[in-house]
This record gives structure tokens, C-alpha cells and sequence, in this order.
């Protein structure tokens, strides 16, 4: 993502086509990959599509200023956290405070000490893989604030094995959206985002505080059901099916987004197999509702090989 041979990519926004050649020859010793654009629009637009590790956004731009960039920057899932590096000709504490107050890392004020500016490209670039690795250790994922991919086998091997020492009901649902890569297509990869952004908070808001709901990747999430047998998950699957059928767009309101739902769980007793198999059991679930026609909810129970026997 965002780096080609593994250099960060940095994106100068500056309507001073001067400044970008002077930028470009003066950070080339850098390990990074540049790009620069004149209008904040064209910056923006390559930065919701390729989420850079910084920006350098010059503050003093007709049209579109320094300011409305960094907020509409702000305002986008995409580039919500992008690390902007602000560069400008005023040393107005007032401007320095705005830039900072809307999120900016360092401010860098013209004309440039070159290494000050390398030095300062430099360290915000290390504060982007800091909190980048923060995040990720933090086990949350960055565009929804679920759990990540990470949270989810570590909460998984857990739970399995509750609930096979003590012969609990465990249901495990992965969902994936339909058709997802049409939406991206047709729309942009911001309305795909914002899809993404929309099934989490679905998903949220038809789970208990004791299920762990994950994203798993791209356009698929899980949801780790403890104490919940199979059929009980059916139900949760599928008011979350329902909500987002019923749900309406802003971006393409013609267009409605469904999803499919594989579950496996248990009813009670020993499971008998590996975590890793049960969810390949549900992926499999998964795959056969979206070749029943997507939109649905399949269930696959598992048999218990060791049925907890009964005090008394
Ligand atoms: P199906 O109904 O079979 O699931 O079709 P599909 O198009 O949803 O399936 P496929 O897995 O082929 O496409 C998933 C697409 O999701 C591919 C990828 O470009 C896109 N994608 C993955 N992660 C993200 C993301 O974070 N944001 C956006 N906008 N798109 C993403
Ligand atoms: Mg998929
Ligand atoms: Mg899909």
C-alpha cells in the first residue's frame, strides 16, 4: 500500500511549480518516492487513491488553500490520519496554530533551511511508522476502529478453546459484501470506503458487547459469537443481512449493497477440530451462499464428538 520498492511516498501539494523542482532536487538523497501537484484539488483526489505517509501542503494556494486541504483531508476515511508536514512563507503564530489545531505534524516556514527540511521530513515520516505500528499493535483496524485481522486469530484460538474446555456454545460468522469491486469501480474507492465504513457500524449495532466483531480484510469481517449457538447466529446474520439491504446510500442511492453470511457454531460439547478448520467450515458456508445467489445466510452446525454429560 501507498509504497512502491518499499519507499514512503510523499506528496507535495504547491501551486508553485518552482517549488516542486527545487523540493524534488533537494530531497532526492531521501529514501522516499515524491509526487507533486499544483491545486489542492489534484492533490487530494491522488492522496484518497494512494494514501501517502506524508504531505508536504503549502498553505498559500488561489482557490483552494493550505487550510481547505487539510480539512477536506480530514473529512475523507481515507486520509483521515494522512501525516501532513505544513510549508508556508507566514510565521503567523496565529496560522501555525490552525495548522496544528487541524491535525498538521510540524510546520516548515520559507524560504527553506534545506536541512531543517530534510531533517523535518524525516522525523514525520518516522512519527507515521510509529503510529502506524501503534495501530496495528493496538490491534484496531485503522478505516472502521473494529478489530483487525491480528485481534481476530488471537481472539479466536481463545475462544475456541473455552469453549471446547468447558463445552460451550461458540458460533463464528464471516461476512463478505457483494459485488463489492463494482462499487469501487462505478463509484471510486472513496464510496468503497464509505461502504466498508457503513457494514462496520451495521455490524456494530446488531452485536452484544460480548461478540468480538473483526474486519478481517478488504470488504470481509468476522464475527466471533461466544455463548451463541449456531441457530441464535442465524439471527444475528441475518438482521445484519436486512439492515444493510434496507440501507440507502448518499454517494449512489440507485445502488443498494448487500451482503453474505457463512456461519459455523456449535450447540454444546467438542468440537473436535482446530480453530483454523472452523473457520474454513464457515468460509466454506460463505462460498456456498454466495453461490446460492448472495444476499443470504447459511449455517453449517458442527457436531459435537464429545456431548457434555448432563450433573445429576
Ligand atoms: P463477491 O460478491 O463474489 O464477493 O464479489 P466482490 O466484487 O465483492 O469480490 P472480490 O473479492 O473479487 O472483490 C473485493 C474487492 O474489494 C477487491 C478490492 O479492490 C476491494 N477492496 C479491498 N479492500 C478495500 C478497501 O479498503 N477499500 C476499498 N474501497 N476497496 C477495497
Ligand atoms: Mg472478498
Ligand atoms: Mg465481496
Amino acid at each position: 500500500m501507498a509504497e512502491s520498492d518499499n519507499k514512503p511516498m510523499v506528496v507535495l501539494i504547491d501551486d508553485s511549480v518552482d517549488v516542486h523542482r527545487l523540493l524534488k532536487a533537494r530531497l532526492r538523497s531521501e529514501p522516499i518516492e515524491m509526487s507533486a501537484f499544483a491545486t489542492g484539488k489534484e492533490g487530494i483526489e491522488f492522496c484518497v487513491k494512494n494514501r501517502p505517509a506524508l504531505v508536504l501542503l503549502d498553505l498559500d494556494m488561489p482557490e483552494m488553500d493550505g487550510f481547505a486541504v487539510l480539512r477536506a483531508l480530514r473529512s475523507d476515511p481515507a486520509t483521515v490520519n494522512t501525516t501532513v508536514v505544513v510549508l508556508s512563507g507566514l510565521s503567523d503564530s496565529q496560522d501555525k496554530v490552525a495548522a496544528f489545531d487541524l491535525g498538521a505534524t510540524d510546520y516548515v516556514t520559507k524560504p527553506f533551511d534545506f536541512s531543517e527540511l530534510r531533517a523535518r521530513v524525516r522525523s514525520a515520516l518516522r512519527t507515521q511508522r510509529l503510529m502506524q505500528l501503534l495501530a496495528e499493535r493496538a490491534e484496531v483496524d485503522g478505516l472502521t476502529g473494529l478489530a483487525n485481522r491480528a485481534a481476530f486469530n488471537r481472539r479466536w484460538a481463545q475462544e475456541t478453546s473455552e469453549s471446547q474446555r468447558y463445552g460451550r456454545p461458540l458460533s463464528l460468522a464471516v461476512m463478505d459484501i457483494d459485488f463489492f469491486k463494482k462499487i469501487n469501480d462505478t463509484y471510486g474507492h472513496p464510496a468503497g470506503d464509505e461502504v466498508i465504513q457503513g457494514f462496520a457500524k451495521v455490524v456494530v449495532a446488531f452485536t452484544r458487547d460480548c461478540d468480538i466483531a473483526c474486519r478481517y480484510g478488504g470488504e470481509e469481517f468476522c464475527i466471533i459469537m461466544p455463548e451463541t449457538a449456531p441457530e441464535a447466529s442465524r439471527i444475528v446474520g441475518e438482521r445484519i443481512r436486512e439492515a444493510m439491504e434496507a440501507t440507502t446510500w448518499a454517494r449512489h442511492p440507485e445502488h443498494k449493497v448487500t451482503v453474505s453470511v457463512g456461519i459455523a457454531g456449535i450447540n454444546a460439547g467438542t468440537a473436535g477440530l482446530t480453530h483454523e478448520v472452523w473457520l474454513e467450515r464457515a468460509d466454506k458456508a460463505l462460498y456456498t451462499a454466495k453461490h446460492g445467489g448472495r444476499n443470504r445466510v447459511v449455517v453449517d452446525v458442527i457436531e459435537s464428538t464429545a456431548p457434555l454429560k448432563m450433573a445429576g
